[in-house]
């Protein structure tokens, strides 16, 4: 089973692209040039860490910092 799922993961990686990470046999195709759309979201950890760090611009040692982020479910928006 081990080396089944070994063969599985190796004959994937074999195709994946380097550039987006993607089925490159779907992303290098000529044929699917025109059916992706580019799509945003936002990570609000990466932004919250973000604007964190502007508060420490003229910190010498920012360079040094681990940052890491707290999750309060009490903050979380209704309806989500
Ligand atoms: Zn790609």
């Amino acid at each position: 089973m081990a080396l089944a799922l070994h063969y599985v993961e190796a004959e994937e990686e074999s195709h994946r692209c380097p550039v987006c990470g993607g089925d490159a046999r779907e992303c290098q195709n000529p044929a699917y040039q025109r059916a992706y759309e580019a799509a945003f979201t936002r990570c609000y950890r990466t932004k919250v860490i973000g604007n964190a760090m502007k508060s420490r611009e003229n910190d010498a040692d920012s360079r040094a910092l681990v940052a890491s982020t707290r999750f309060h479910p009490d903050r979380v928006k209704p309806n989500n």
